[in-house]
């Protein structure tokens, strides 16, 4: 897939109201809320409706949650790249 890396504004930022992150991968580990993690393509418990992570500062955020930062390579230019890629990790 290519990915336009021509705009700096696109190249290191979290599109903040995304949420793909917390939607489309699957996660094994304890999440608060769903004690076996969660399968992907399943919203987050914790991932408001304007796709905002309700426990962002909370000890108990998963570590996947708190080592996951924006890359372009996984994020890709919008929403509906960044399902794409994630779909294509699962
Ligand atoms: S998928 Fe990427 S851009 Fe979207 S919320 Fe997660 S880190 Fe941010
Ligand atoms: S705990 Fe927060 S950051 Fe982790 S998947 Fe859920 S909503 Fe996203």
């Amino acid at each position: 897939m290519k990915i336009n890396i021509s705009n700096p504004a696109l190249t290191h930022q979290c599109r903040i109201g995304c949420g793909v992150c917390c939607v489309t991968p699957s996660i094994s580990s304890y999440i608060p809320g769903m004690p076996d993690g969660k399968p992907a393509n399943t919203r987050c418990i914790n991932l408001s409706e304007e796709n905002l992570c309700l426990i962002f500062d909370h000890p108990q955020r998963p570590s996947v949650c708190w080592n996951f930062t924006f890359d372009l390579l996984i994020c890709g230019n919008d929403k509906e790249e960044a399902i794409k890629i994630m779909q294509s990790l699962e």
